[in-house]
C-alpha cells in the first residue's frame, strides 16, 4: 500500500517533505519549485550557495557532492562521509561544518537555532552529509542521492532585510486539494493557542526568534527523522564506503527504520491512501474520491494509527510525521491538531470552514502512541520517554459541525490579521501548509 517513491534505476529516492510527496520526481532529482512562468523569479538555482567554514575537514568536496546530481557527481562516503562516522556525538560546531548558504544570515540563523534547540536533537544530524540552505528552495527534503537535506530558508528568518532575499514563490503543490470537497489540515497549538506566528514572507514585519526556533525545529526534527530513518545508527559499520549514499542504503540487510515500521504496524486505510495521491501528488479525483466528505476522511483517519493525514504519503512520511509530532510535544509541549473541515464557496475566513472531524494530541490516542514510541526509541534512543508516554493526555476531540476559528486567538499574527476580538480572521496559510518534502527519488 505504500508507495515507494523512488525505486526506479538506482533506487534512490528524494523525501519531499513540505506536505507533498515527491513521487512526481521520479527521474528529476530535485522536487522542482513552482512553474516559472507563473514565477518568473523561480529560478531554482542552488548555484550560488558557498561553504560556511572553510576550514573544516571536508570543507573542499562539500559543495560538489551536495550539489551533484548525476551519476558521474555523486560522492562516495569516502570522499564525503556522513557525519555520524566522524562524529558519535556531534556538537554544533560539527554540525556547521557541513554547511552550505546562499546568504550569510541563514548561516548565522542556522547556527542560532542550533544553540536554542534541545542538545538531544544534535544526535539527529548524525546521518546526513551536508546541509544545504538556499533562497530557492520550497520545499525542504532530503535527497537519498547525496544524503543532504535541503532547506527552505523560510523557516529560519527573523529581520525583514532576511526575508526579503528568500524566493516568495509558491509550493508546487498548491491546489492539488481543490476538486476534494474536504481540506486535511493541522495546526501547532500551545496550550489552546496558536504555537507561533508563521510570518508572511511579502510584508514588512519581523518575526521573533522563539516563533523562529518553534518553526525551524518542527522542520529539523521532520527532515532528519527521514535522514534517520534511510540510514539508522547501528548499520554505520556495515556500510562500504566506497559506495554512494544511495548504494549504502539500498545495502542494508536490516532495511530501513520505517520497513520495519510499516511490516510490523501498517496503517491499513486504502481510502486515505489513495486520496494522498490526489492530495500530495496532484493526481486527479475521482468522481467517488470528490463525494467522500470531511466525517468519512475523518472516522476513516480515526479507525487507522496515522500521526497525520500527510502520513498516507508514504511509509517514509508517516514515520517522520510520528517523530515530528511526537518530538515537538516532548520538547516544546506543543500539541498538532488534525483536522478534516468542509470548505464554503470562497473560503477564506476561518469561519468559512466546518470541522467534520478533528482531534488535538491525535498522538495520544493508544495505537497512534505505540507506532510514535517505536519510531522516537529508533531515532533517539539514548532519551527515555517512557515518562512522556506514560503521562500523555488522551486526544482531545474537535466539536462536530464547529468552525476552524480558535477562541479568541492572541498571537499577533499579520497573516490572522485578527481585526477585532473574536471576530473571524482569514486562515492562517501554516494551517494548510504543505509538508516538507521526503525522500526525493533520483
Ligand atoms: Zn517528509
Amino acid at each position: 500500500m505504500y508507495r515507494i517513491i523512488g525505486v526506479l534505476l538506482l533506487g534512490v529516492v528524494v523525501t519531499a517533505c513540505g506536505g507533498g510527496g515527491g513521487s512526481n520526481n521520479l527521474l528529476g532529482p530535485r522536487p522542482s519549485g513552482g512553474d516559472t512562468a507563473k514565477d518568473p523569479d523561480n529560478h531554482d538555482s542552488m548555484d550560488d550557495v558557498y561553504v560556511l567554514k572553510t576550514a573544516s575537514a571536508y570543507a573542499d568536496v562539500l559543495y560538489n557532492c551536495a550539489l551533484a546530481d548525476d551519476d558521474s557527481e555523486f560522492c562516495s562516503l569516502n570522499t564525503l562521509p556522513i557525519l555520524g562516522m566522524e562524529a558519535a556525538d556531534p556538537s554544533v560546531d560539527d554540525v556547521l561544518s557541513r554547511v552550505l548558504v546562499s546568504d550569510a544570515w541563514m548561516g548565522a540563523r542556522f547556527e542560532e537555532m542550533l544553540r536554542e534547540f534541545p542538545p538531544s536533537m544534535l544526535t539527529l544530524f548524525k546521518g546526513l552529509t551536508a546541509i544545504v540552505i538556499d533562497d530557492d528552495i520550497r520545499p525542504a527534503y532530503y535527497w537519498q542521492a547525496t544524503g543532504a537535506i535541503y532547506i527552505d530558508p523560510a523557516y529560519l528568518w527573523t529581520s525583514v532585510a532576511e526575508k526579503q532575499t528568500i524566493n516568495a514563490k509558491e509550493d508546487y503543490r498548491s491546489g492539488f486539494s481543490d476538486g476534494l470537497a474536504f481540506r486535511a489540515w493541522r495546526r501547532q497549538l500551545y496550550q489552546g493557542d496558536y504555537a507561533y506566528n508563521w510570518g508572511s514572507l511579502s510584508d514588512n514585519n519581523p518575526r521573533s526568534l522563539s516563533d523562529a526556533v518553534l518553526l525551524s525545529a518542527s522542520l529539523f526534527l521532520h527532515e532528519l527523522a527521514h535522514v534517520n530513518d534511510f540510514l539508522p545508527y547501528d548499520s554505520y559499520d556495515q556500510i562500504n564506503r566506497n559506495y554512494r549514499v544511495y548504494q549504502a542504503i539500498d545495502s542494508l540487510s536490516g532495511g530501513k527504520v520505517s520497513d520495519q515500521l510499516s511490516t510490523q504496524s501498517p496503517l491499513s486505510s486504502s481510502l486515505l491512501s489513495d486520496l494522498a495521491d490526489v492530495m500530495f501528488r496532484g493526481q486527479s479525483a475521482s468522481a467517488a474520491q470528490r463525494q467522500i466528505t470531511a466525517t468519512e476522511a475523518g472516522y476513516e483517519f480515526e479507525a487507522d494509527a496515522a500521526a497525520d493525514m500527510y502520513s498516507y504519503s508514504t511509509q517514509y512520511e508517516d514515520l517522520a510525521m510520528l517523530f515530528e509530532v511526537a518530538m515537538m510535544k516532548y520538547y516544546f509541549d506543543i500539541d498538532s491538531e488534525v483536522a478534516f473541515v468542509t470548505p464554503t464557496a470562497n473560503a477564506q475566513y476561518c469561519n468559512d470552514y466546518t470541522i467534520g472531524w478533528g482531534a488535538t494530541n491525535w498522538i495520544g490516542d493508544s495505537e497512534v502512541k505505540e507506532r510514535a514510541m517505536f519510531v522516537t526509541n529508533r531515532l533517539l534512543p539514548d532519551l527515555d520517554l517512557t515518562l512522556f508516554y506514560q503521562n500523555m493526555p488522551n486526544p482531545f476531540y474537535a466539536l462536530q459541525g464547529s468552525d476552524w476559528c480558535l477562541q479568541a486567538p492572541s498571537i499577533a499574527n499579520d497573516a490572522l490579521s485578527k481585526p477585532a476580538f473574536d471576530a473571524p480572521y482569514p486562515v492562517n496559510p501554516k494551517d494548510f501548509e504543505r509538508r516538507p518534502i521526503g525522500p526525493v527519488s533520483r
